[in-house]
């Protein structure tokens, strides 16, 4: 399972890949998220996943996500985006 921290600091998952005729034609997959309890949460541009002002982190491991909440909460941006650089490159 891949999880990712949004800039809202709530936690989704992904659960599927779209590339469909449309997302062909525009060029880009679609990501389907669910909530952790498994419901319907968004559907995201690939781009997205990149775009630090959508999300601030994707890793596989939830508790480390988890525990960047509180931390990201008290102390903004800055630190949002040196935490995301440090997760992708362990
Ligand atoms: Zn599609």
């Amino acid at each position: 399972m891949i999880y990712i921290l949004f800039s809202d600091l709530s936690i989704g998952t992904i659960k599927s890949i779209c590339n469909c005729g449309k997302c062909k034609e525009r060029g880009q997959v679609e990501i389907f998220i669910d909530e952790l309890n498994g419901e319907y949460k968004d559907c995201i541009k690939f781009s997205d996943l990149f775009d630090k002002r959508e999300v601030i982190a994707i890793s596989e491991n939830l508790e480390a996500l988890k525990e960047m909440q509180p931390i990201i909460n008290n102390s903004g941006n800055t630190v949002a985006i040196f935490l995301q650089q440090k997760l992708l490159e362990e």
